[in-house]
């Protein structure tokens, strides 16, 4: 079963509703778990084209870059505003690529190579996460993708 919300706050219900599901964004981590390694899910909830988690705010002291915004959309918008994450985009993967992942999903695979994890250590950047209880922002640092697991559970 494929599921699209319109909201971020109908989103967070259904994931309630159905713990079992997977979270999808740009699909290029998910697609490879589905075609290469035989992964199925009963339920794929797709967060990619969520208002909420598409903007970018560029504001004096910090800049929010939503979880839905793919690789090459940041890059763009941002126009080497974070001359470190303006060296980072040309060296993940492909444009083809770039122009479907998302920063979430890099965080959400939770990959000990991934690339995104270490330039937001060094920026000190912080990830806001969410659930349908609310929501509560964590360090990057404290965020531990070598293991496995990108955040802990958003409201404890
Ligand atoms: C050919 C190829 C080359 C690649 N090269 C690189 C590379 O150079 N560097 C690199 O780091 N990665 C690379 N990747 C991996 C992948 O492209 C990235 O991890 C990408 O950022 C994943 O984003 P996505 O939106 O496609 O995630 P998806 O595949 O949609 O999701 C990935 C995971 O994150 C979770 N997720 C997605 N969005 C959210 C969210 N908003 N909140 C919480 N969890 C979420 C999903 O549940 C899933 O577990 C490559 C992949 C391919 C296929």
């Amino acid at each position: 079963m494929f599921l699209r919300k319109d909201t971020l706050a109908e989103t967070l219900r259904l994931l309630r509703e159905r713990p079992d599901a997977v979270v999808v964004a740009g699909s290029t981590d998910w697609g490879v778990e589905v075609n290469i390694r035989s992964r199925r899910a009963s339920c794929v909830i797709a967060v990619d084209r969520l208002p909420e988690l598409r903007e970018l705010r560029v504001e004096s002291g910090f800049i929010e870059i939503g979880a839905a915004l793919t690789l090459t959309e940041i890059e763009r918008r941002l126009d080497g505003e974070v001359p470190l994450l303006a060296e980072l985009f040309p060296q993940f993967a492909s444009r083809l690529i770039r122009n479907g992942a998302t920063l979430g999903g890099n965080l959400g695979t939770g990959s000990p190579i991934g690339d995104s994890p270490p330039a937001l250590l060094a920026l000190d950047a912080s990830v806001v996460l969410a659930d349908a209880d609310g929501e509560r922002e964590v360090p990057s640092r404290s965020t531990s993708p070598a293991t496995g697991r990108a955040c802990a559970a958003p409201a404890s």
